[in-house]
């Protein structure tokens, strides 16, 4: 499987890291080793010294698709989520300014952070999501889905021009603003519409 990840596509968030606002969404790809497993920590590696966290909303796909028209795109998934986006924020800076590839800063091991998931059936309004990431018990992002720049539906037609999707395919939607280092000993607690997704502690 693999982890399809959407940048840029919160207003907030592109102003806080002083990006352009982009014409379509930009999108990059973590490898399924990057899936930090089930219960560990997230262990900060060795060549960050400023890991960031990024809430996003998940999407998991439950068929195959290609070219999906958007207003198909709903019954590609029946389930949403919440994780994080770990990036090391020093080496994606120096691969942004050398116009180089973002793999290293956001696709190494661990980098992805998936919670439990929400059957769509239980959720009011998928366009209208709200999220938040506490950290020590304090919030550090708080989001809506309604701010995206690019739907769920959206996304999931624009991606499928590129990539064919696969059942169990995993979409990360972006992040709002509020992003920010963690450091050994924090304890991250994702929430999405009042549900605790994940709680994950940082070594
Ligand atoms: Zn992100």
């Amino acid at each position: 499987m693999k982890l399809i990840c959407i940048g840029r596509n919160y207003a907030d968030h592109i102003a806080e890291l002083n990006n352009a606002k982009p014409e379509h969404p930009v999108v990059f790809i973590k490898p399924d080793s990057a899936l930090l497993p089930k219960k560990m920590p997230f262990v900060i590696p060795s060549f960050s010294n400023d890991i960031h966290h990024e809430v996003e909303v998940l999407v998991k796909i439950n068929r195959l698709g290609k070219h999906i028209d958007r207003k198909f795109a709903h019954k590609y998934y029946d389930e949403v989520g919440l994780g994080i986006d770990f990036t090391a924020r020093d080496v994606q800076n120096e691969l942004k300014q050398k116009g180089l590839p973002w793999e290293k800063a956001k696709s190494f091991d661990g980098a992805a952070v998936i919670g439990d998931w929400i059957s769509k059936d239980d959720i009011r309004d998928i366009d209208d999501l709200s999220f938040s990431l506490t950290i020590n018990g304090k919030i550090v992002q708080q989001g809506r889905s309604s701010h995206m720049l690019w739907k769920i539906d959206e996304l999931i037609a624009y991606v499928s021009q590129f990539f064919t999707l696969k059942i169990g395919d995993i979409i990360f939607t972006g992040t709002p603003a509020g992003v920010g280092p963690v450091v050994s000993g924090d304890q991250l607690v994702g929430e999405l519409e009042g549900h605790q997704l994940f709680s994950l502690k940082i070594k």
